[in-house]
């Protein structure tokens, strides 16, 4: 959908940097926002009009949010939707799906192990950080760490 209004409080989903929302997370039937800001970002090894194709070339070597694509960002919404998650959250935790504790892969390293268990940016950055691994350390070579300007 193209924006989400509240219809309680008039509130809308894409304002300032938000990328995506996911509202009505504790429905069987959530509603994905993907803000203008979202549709910026290029899929994997594919663009269009206004989003540039992602591909090892475009970021390596370093660890950074010029590797984040449009999937990056929707598997990051998913996580917030508690029919989804609530299997395999912790139940210390006490919540039925991820929060938005630590955002960008510098942050989500600063995060204690229990910490990340909870924050949706720490599910999308390793899924992210795997599948950049394998499919770039044949050609390019190992990833580097990042640093906080990568955030
Ligand atoms: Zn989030």
């Amino acid at each position: 959908m193209k924006d989400y209004v509240n219809d309680e409080d008039g509130e809308t989903s894409c304002i300032e940097n938000t990328e995506a929302e996911l509202r009505e997370f504790e429905t069987d039937k959530p509603k994905l926002v993907v803000c203008p800001l979202g549709l910026k970002l290029g899929a994997i090894g594919k663009g269009w009009d206004g989003a540039p194709a992602v591909t090892c070339d475009t970021w390596f070597p370093r660890i950074s949010r010029k590797m984040n694509t449009i999937g990056f960002v929707l598997l990051h919404e998913y996580t917030h939707w508690e029919t989804l998650m609530s299997p395999v959250m912790l139940p210390a935790f006490q919540k039925k799906a991820t929060l938005d504790e630590a955002i960008g892969p510098w942050k989500v390293r600063q995060l204690t192990r229990h910490q990340a268990t909870w924050n949706a940016d720490s599910y999308a950055w390793l899924a992210q950080e795997i599948w950049w691994t394998q499919t770039c350390r044949g050609t390019h070579g190992p990833l580097e760490e990042p640093e906080e300007k990568d955030n």
